[in-house]
């Protein structure tokens, strides 16, 4: 492999190693291969063509569907020193003759264009000029996505005009015929195919029922209220009354939907990009075009239409690879309307399929990351421990006698109603219907009556999953009995459900548990600086650098370039740009930590000071004052505690102070603050003086250690 690659990904990308695959494709891309990529989102598609666009000669040419994503990528490559620019319908012809002069001058390694826009480049590039083709969104050929761009039918001439360069196609979508679709229509035929893991182990999975959603939301808030998160509903209304409620509750939030003016959706996209804004409530439209990487959680307030939409969804949380939480709200009523919109669709089987899929998912009663992946067609041996069902498994209890309840009333009511009544006659409810109909007199009015009205319709779900009721769901979605029903019917046979009682109860004890955000952390801190850096470059914060690489400075404090350096993320025109603001703020945060707990003032000790930093030692500064050295050195040493810049280690060796640090183990002292425990213990071969300076530098490194 090119030798020059893991220092150009260090220097550029301030990255020490590749993820999954990535060094594999790039690779082929210098072995002059076709390829295509398919990867989750956040999975780092991205460096596979710019790393190998620094080290080519001549130009990469990245076709992307949408005019935002451009402008985006080229301004992150840009703030990494890396020579881009996008050329589009929006631009002026001055603007584009000036990229062409560059190009022509070789100081472009990457050029992005729309597919509409494709013409232009001919005019402006020579064939031979063009190393690499990079295709971005590649299944936006393919009518078998689900995002289909006509412009994008025209990419297969690429390959029949520049012959010679290698093509590489990238995409988050992963099934079979989209894949197939793109190699063909591409002209790539026999492209490398590189296909990703898609588990995405960051992102937690969560389910839960969707009942008091937003009491349920505003607590789930309560516990990230710094972090960037996107709130997914299915209609426009439900966006603008949840961004209300939860700005009534005192949170940033703004709705996103398709009815909003372009200027109000531009703004709000633009803010919640720089981290001005927390919060979205959006219909799915939002969030396609940004690759903001510090999204920290996802709300499903309906149930997705579908598992490729759920995943695109809350695949947006976490690309920074930082962990990440997901919530989904289920519940039957949304079930009910996604039915009838499959219905009404063009292609009704196999939407309903889909979302049948989709339900078994949010019904799931064991690893939900094994039902997710499986339907990629990806298989994990092990239960993934960061879902809601691995952390806590449900009990199961026998259901025999509530199954045979349940069964026994459908059976009564003659399979004609639907769960919602079912639930009603078994509960023995009071209302209109039920009396219309003279249920209350049937046999198992109100047999259940001693289960909450919503765990039993949960149980009724269980049992729908369990394949013992179906639902006719072109017959008013009235319960039918399957032939297994007649096994517990009549016959005997057991029946688990999950117990819904625990699953309550350790919900809110996960709740009770979440822990705060720290406001007033490091990392709080760094990000501040990030921001106004940002808003002073006109960026989005993450492209300073990502939440992963603040979390990592917060980790490791450098104090010097070499040590900011070695952090991931920096690369070395990240160091040149931002390394003094981020060391400047490290170094800070440090001594307004240590001056907390350290306090001094008086003009004595500013003498002291003055006459120490014109160079004299402590026995001069003790003549000139006419005081002792014990007290001048104690004077130093308070100034040294109080954050000044004294170098106490000039007055005590190293051998000293770690024959300090033994003895602080072994010392009982009464009074903390005592000296002569000290020097009894070293048989008083070591001054009082030294003594109190060790103890001094021993104390602050431990505390900064600490901080
Ligand atoms: P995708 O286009 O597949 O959604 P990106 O290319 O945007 O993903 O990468 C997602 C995030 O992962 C970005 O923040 C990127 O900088 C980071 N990343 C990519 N490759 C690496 C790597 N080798 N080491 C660390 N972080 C990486
Ligand atoms: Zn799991």
């Amino acid at each position: 492999m090119h030798q020059q690659v893991l220092p150009t990904l260090k220097e550029y990308f301030g990255y020490d190693s590749f993820r999954p695959l990535q060094e594999t494709i790039i690779k082929a891309v210098f072995d002059k291969q076709d390829n295509l990529v398919i990867m989750p989102t956040g999975g780092g598609k991205s460096i596979c063509f710019q790393l190998p666009a620094l080290l080519l000669p001549g130009v990469t040419l990245v076709i992307s569907p949408l005019i935002a994503l451009m402008k985006d990528q080229v301004d992150g490559l840009r703030a990494n020193g890396i020579d881009a620019a996008f050329i589009n319908s929006s631009q002026e012809g001055a603007e584009q003759q000036h990229i062409t002069e560059k190009l022509h001058e070789g100081a472009i390694k990457l050029l992005y264009v729309a597919p509409e826009s494709l013409s232009i480049v001919d005019t402006i590039l020579a064939p031979g000029q063009i190393s690499l083709i990079a295709i971005d969104e590649a299944h936006c050929i393919s009518a078998w996505g689900h995002d289909f761009r006509p412009a994008y039918t025209q990419l297969g001439f690429l390959k029949k005009r520049y012959p010679d360069t290698p093509i590489i196609a990238l995409t988050a979508t992963a099934d079979k015929a989209t894949r197939e679709d793109i190699c063909q229509q591409l002209n790539i035929p026999h492209a490398t195919r590189h296909i990703a893991s898609f588990d995405r182990k960051n992102l937690s999975l969560e389910v839960r029922p969707g009942t008091n959603r937003i009491q349920q939301i505003l607590n789930f808030i309560e516990t990230v209220p710094n972090e960037s998160g996107i709130i997914y509903c299915l209609s426009r209304k439900a966006t603008e009354t949840l961004a209300e409620k939860i700005t009534h509750a005192g949170y940033e939030a703004k709705a996103y939907h398709a009815g909003l003016s372009h200027e109000q959706r531009i703004q709000t996209q633009e803010n919640f990009i720089n981290d001005t804004l927390k919060i979205v409530c959006a219909t799915v439209a939002f969030g396609m075009g940004i690759d903001k990487s510090n999204v920290r959680w996802v709300i499903h307030y309906n149930l997705p239409k579908n598992i490729e939409g759920y995943y695109q969804e809350i695949g947006r949380a976490g690309r920074d690879g930082i962990p990440s939480s997901t919530l989904l709200f289920h519940s039957y009523a949304d079930v009910m309307q996604l039915q009838k919109f499959a219905e009404d669709s063009g292609n009704a089987e196999v939407q309903l399929a889909k979302l049948e899929r989709m339900k078994q998912f949010a019904e799931a009663l064991s690893c939900r990351r094994k039902v997710l992946l499986s339907y990629f067609g990806e298989l994990i041996q092990q239960d993934c421990g960061n879902c809601d069902i691995c952390k806590r498994p449900p009990a199961f209890i026998d259901g025999t006698i509530i199954a045979q309840k349940v069964l026994s009333a459908i059976a009564r009511l003659k399979e004609q109603e639907s769960m919602h009544i079912v639930v009603d006659v078994l509960r023995g409810s009071q209302n209109a219907l039920i009396y219309d109909k003279g249920y209350q007199n049937i046999k198992t009015y109100g047999i259940a009556k001693d289960i909450p009205w919503k765990d039993l319709q949960q149980y009724l779900i269980q049992l729908i999953n369990q394949g013992y009721i179906e639902i006719a769901f072109h017959e008013k979605n009235r319960l039918k009995l399957t032939p297994l029903a007649r096994n517990i019917l009549f016959q005997g046979e057991k029946v688990q459900l999950a117990n819904l009682v625990k699953a309550e109860e350790a919900k809110v004890e996960s709740q009770k548990t979440a822990k705060k955000a720290a406001p007033n952390s490091l990392f709080e801190h760094l990000r501040k600086v990030r921001l106004t850096l940002a808003q002073e470059a006109g960026i989005p914060a993450y492209q300073i650098f990502s939440d992963a690489t603040l979390k990592e400075l917060e980790a490791e404090r450098p104090a010097s370039d070499e040590e900011f350096l070695r952090i991931s993320g920096v690369g070395r025109k990240k160091m040149e740009n931002y390394g003094q603001d981020f060391l400047d703020a490290i170094r800070e945060f440090k001594e307004a930590k240590y001056k907390k707990k350290t306090n001094t003032k008086g003009a004595t000790y500013k003498l002291t000071f003055e006459l120490y930093q014109s160079g004299l030692s402590p026995e001069a500064i003790a003549q000139k004052r006419n005081l002792s050295s014990t007290t001048v050195f104690s004077h130093l040493v308070k100034l040294y505690q109080n954050g000044e810049t004294i170098d106490l280690n000039r007055y005590i060796t190293k051998e000293e102070l770690t024959k300090l640090e033994h003895a602080k183990k072994e010392v009982v002292l009464e009074n903390p603050t005592a000296i002569k425990p000290y020097f009894d213990y070293f048989e008083e071969q070591i001054s009082y003086e030294k003594i109190r300076i060790g103890l001094a530098i021993l104390e602050k490194r431990s505390i900064i250690a600490e901080a």
